[in-house]
């Protein structure tokens, strides 16, 4: 970063990664930890500097008609995917920044909608790029702020930090261990031995998602809103452990008491998952990642019959260390831990059966943890 500020500069490549997030479903908002990773599928931009004052072109490769906007007149679309570019340029101009007229062009290799986080990668791609061309100053933590923000302001989802977090910050062989409360990481060497990420897209999705997640978290809230009346100072579920939740009981419906005690355990197992990654300990991750998804189907109740196959499918297979759905909940996909040698079979296997089960085709990404958003000079190697 420093050597590109060093110099004038016309023309700036970014590849902003996707995400995953081995273990903490739900936990990002509640202040909890989580356990992500940068991947590698990312979307590609290319910045230029065009000369003009305020004009600038917007393409993503089939997104149809690129987006053309006046910098002295940055509103809301009615286009969607123009809202997440839009809210980041509002965004840096709101923090008192002024950009002058540029060319974009954007590609992808990230499945969009599938729990990847293709939206966060296409913020802080263009907040770190424009930051670069123009000199801006931003730090990476403004960057992350700012384009979670945009999500909020101009497209409507109150997505949680951990997206943007893990987009920017993400190391290669690294999972991010992260507090949400602080954003206080650290790094976890992502060595799993023979066993690899591979991500299955059910394909589905059903209706209840949106509202559904809000519900979740009103949930949570509540339930931290009634456990105050006896312990003021609580103020997430992060605060809270088993032996305060069980003491607080009365306080709390069934439902309120489910979702809290499903956070609560789910904040140790993300503890727990990075201390068995330190110890290479992958059996125990596994029974961690099963656990996990026990929680979200019984105690949070977002799971649905094709994730529950999926994960009861995996745990027949003695390759697989583990697998737990992600995501919002009732459809998008499942993260399996595989041994390297069985990927191939394994992901015919799961898919046929899974195609004879519900008629539906799956999709399979395996992936592998790399570093965050990255600025290239043109022709040039990372920067
Ligand atoms: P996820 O972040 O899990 O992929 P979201 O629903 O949060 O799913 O974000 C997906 C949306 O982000 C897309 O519907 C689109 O509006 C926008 N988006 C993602 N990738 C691109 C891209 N390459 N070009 C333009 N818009 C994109
Ligand atoms: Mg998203």
């Amino acid at each position: 970063m420093d050597s590109i500020m060093a110099q004038t500069l016309n023309e700036i490549a970014v590849d902003s990664p996707g995400r995953i997030n081995l273990i903490g479903g739900h936990t990002d908002y509640n202040n909890g930890y989580v356990l992500p990773a940068a991947i590698d599928r990312k979307i590609a931009f290319r910045l230029k500097k065009n000369g003009s004052a305020q004009m600038c072109h917007i393409q993503s490769k089939g997104y149809g008609t690129p987006l053309r906007l006046n910098l002295q007149k940055v509103e809301k679309s009615s286009v969607e995917w123009e809202n997440y570019l839009l809210g980041v340029i509002a965004g840096i101009q709101k923090l008192g920044h002024s950009l002058k007229g540029f060319d974009c062009e954007i590609e992808s290799d990230l499945p969009i909608g599938s729990g990847l986080s293709s939206s966060a990668a296409l913020e802080c791609g263009l907040a770190s790029g424009l930051n670069a061309l123009f000199e801006l100053g931003l730090s990476k933590l403004e960057i992350i702020t700012l384009s979670r923000r945009a999500e909020h302001e101009f497209v409507g989802t109150k997505c949680g930090i951990m997206d943007q977090f893990s987009s920017v910050y993400g190391k290669s062989d690294h999972f991010i261990f992260l507090d949400c409360s602080n954003l206080h990481h650290t790094y976890v060497p992502a060595s799993m031995g023979p066993y690899e990420l591979l991500l299955l897209n059910t394909n589905i999705s059903h209706q209840l998602s949106d509202g559904q997640y809000n519900s979740r978290q009103d949930e949570c809230f509540e339930a931290v809103a009634q456990i105050q009346k006896q312990h003021p100072r609580i103020t997430s579920l992060r605060d809270v452990d088993l032996d305060l939740l069980s003491s607080c009981k009365a306080l709390l419906t069934d439902i309120q008491y489910q979702r809290a005690l499903f956070i609560v355990q789910e904040n140790q197992r993300v503890v727990d998952a990075a201390e068995a990654l330190k110890s290479k300990d992958i059996e125990q991750l596994g029974s961690l990642l099963y656990a996990c998804h026990e929680g979200l189907r019984d105690l949070y109740d977002i799971s649905c019959p094709e994730l529950n196959f999926l994960v009861d499918y995996a745990k027949e297979q003695n390759y697989v260390a583990g697998a737990r759905m992600v995501g919002g909940g009732f459809g998008g996909c499942t993260i399996h831990l595989v041994h390297g040698d069985h990927m191939e079979s394994y992901i015919k296997e799961i898919s046929e059966a899974y195609k004879r089960e519900f008629g539906i085709d799956l999709g399979a990404f395996p992936v592998r943890t790399s570093n965050g958003t990255t600025l290239r000079k043109l022709s040039d190697a990372a920067l």
